[in-house]
């Protein structure tokens, strides 16, 4: 039996609440020192909305699920009200964020209250608490909403976001729990923007139309995920569009189906990114698309609508061409045009899906990889930085979904970026590896001198 190096998925802690309320002062707050988490990758759109934060040694990504411009009252009142489903339908723990300036709020009471039926793990944060006398008002102030965790905080001088991310952190999930059965299911995300099928394909997939829940939402992930059983394989598909199916969600905005994708693609591993043959690849899947490398899955660009499409014997050829010139960053991810309504190759989707996950989840020993190694520093050696070279030891394989790589050198700070990417354009040549994420990480490896590590790279 091959060692199970699984790497869990992260957590996700989503911040929650009205326009002005200080979320994306919050946010920048808690993830302050980002530069030690967070892996740029070039070529990606930096997000300021999402990002992996850590705690007392917990990694965990945070959200701020706001950021729209909203004008008028009962515009917040739908937003707000959607903001709140999202998370709670796909965060593990909510920060319900308030102002102590504005204590009494119609829209806040609506979402308290929705949070405390959903039965999700939720810290009442009360911010513009600038001083500790005004954070112990904050507590006496918001009392009534009976919450277990609070805190008086100042986002803006960041006063109890200690006391916050504590409580954040006792709340959030054991991920290592997962049993062996969760580990052989695949897992899938449905994703892509508004109207480009995802409903339709969920429920050709699972073959009849899902009932429609009656009212209150489900207080787990199981609200959106579905577990099947396909050829003996188990999945648990991951689907966004079943938020607003179930009549909860308005069709239409944009950024909220955004971010209800890219919770999902942070949960899943294989995305299936759905775009409309008929309106072909626009800016917002793009943005998807961008989400998905970021989330470290696995994508198979599913084209859908292909029997709405006047074809030529060149259509694939030329749709093909044109989606990987607009998306180099996805050039070996599979494609595959389908109908979701006819259910025109549906069943070829699940072949493809298993040979994405097997790449998924390969594990190569260690000996051999450094077989591979030996050969790639032999072929092209190490560059040198200021007199002095970088030397890898050895490597191992450290994680899987994605799978993940850890070189052990004598200094990180020698990996060049061009030399970084030979050694992964060498590693799938050898491996694989085809359509799904690799990461890369390094680790000091010497006797005398101190340890120095490099988050994960792509
Ligand atoms: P968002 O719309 O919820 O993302 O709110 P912002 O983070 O943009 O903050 C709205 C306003 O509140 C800005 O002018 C912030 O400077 C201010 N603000 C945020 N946090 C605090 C705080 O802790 N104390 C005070 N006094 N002002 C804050
Ligand atoms: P979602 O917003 O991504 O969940 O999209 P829906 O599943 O609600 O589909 C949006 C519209 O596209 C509906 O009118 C569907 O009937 C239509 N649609 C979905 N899949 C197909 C397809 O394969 N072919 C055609 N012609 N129409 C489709």
């Amino acid at each position: 039996m091959p060692r199970q190096i699984v790497r869990k998925k992260l957590p996700l802690v989503a911040i929650v609440g009205r326009p002005n309320v200080g979320k994306s002062t919050m946010f920048n707050r808690l993830t302050g020192s980002r530069k030690a988490v967070v892996h740029e990758k070039p070529g990606m759109t930096r997000d300021l909305n999402y990002l992996e934060a850590e705690w007392e040694g917990k990694s965990f990504i945070l959200i701020d699920t706001g950021g729209y411009e909203l004008e008028t009252e009962n515009e917040i009142y739908r937003q707000m009200r959607e903001q709140t489903l999202i998370a709670v339908d796909q965060a593990d723990v909510i920060i319900f964020l308030t102002n102590l300036n504005e204590p009494n709020n119609a829209v806040d009471d609506e979402v308290m209250r929705r949070l405390r039926r959903s039965g999700k793990p939720v810290v009442l944060a009360i911010n513009k608490a600038d001083s500790k006398a005004r954070r112990e008002e904050a507590i006496a102030e918001f009392a009534g909403y009976g919450s277990k965790y609070m805190v008086g905080v100042s986002a803006l001088h960041g006063n109890g976001t200690g006391d916050l991310l504590d409580m954040v952190v006792e709340l959030l999930p054991d991920m290592s729990d997962d049993d062996e059965e969760q580990d052989l299911r695949i897992r899938l995300a449905v994703v892509g923007r508004p109207n480009v099928g995802k409903s339709t394909l969920v429920n050709k997939i699972l073959g009849y139309e899902r009932s429609i829940a009656s009212d209150i939402p489900g207080t787990t992930r199981d609200a959106v995920d579905t577990t099947f059983e396909r050829n003996e394989q188990r999945y648990t598909i991951i689907d966004t569009a079943g938020i607003r199916r179930r009549g909860k969600i308005e069709k239409g905005p944009e950024k909220l189906s955004a971010l209800a994708s890219r919770m999902s693609m942070q949960q899943c591993d294989v995305a299936l990114l759905l775009v409309d043959a008929i309106d072909g690849i626009t800016e917002q899947d793009a943005h998807v698309a961008g989400f998905a490398v970021d989330a470290g899955c696995a994508v198979i660009i599913v084209v859908n609508k292909w029997d709405a499409v006047e074809k030529t014997h060149r259509s694939v050829d030329e749709f093909t061409r044109d989606l990987k010139d607009e998306w180099g960053f996805l050039k070996d991810a599979p494609v595959l045009f389908i109908s979701a309504l006819t259910g025109q190759r549906v069943e070829k989707l699940f072949d493809l899906i298993a040979q994405v996950f097997s790449e998924y989840t390969r594990e190569i020993g260690t000996s051999e990889l450094n077989v591979w190694l030996a050969q790639a520093t032999t072929y092209l050696s190490p560059p040198v930085r200021s007199g002095r070279q970088l030397k890898i030891k050895y490597v191992t394989q450290t994680g899987n979904r994605p799978p993940s790589f850890t070189f052990f050198v004598n200094d990180p700070d020698l990996v060049h970026f061009s030399y970084e990417r030979f050694l992964l354009n060498q590693l799938r040549k050898k491996f694989g590896f085809t359509g799904v994420p690799v990461r890369f990480r390094y680790r000091q490896k010497s006797e005398d001198a101190p340890r120095k590590g490099r988050p994960y790279q792509r």
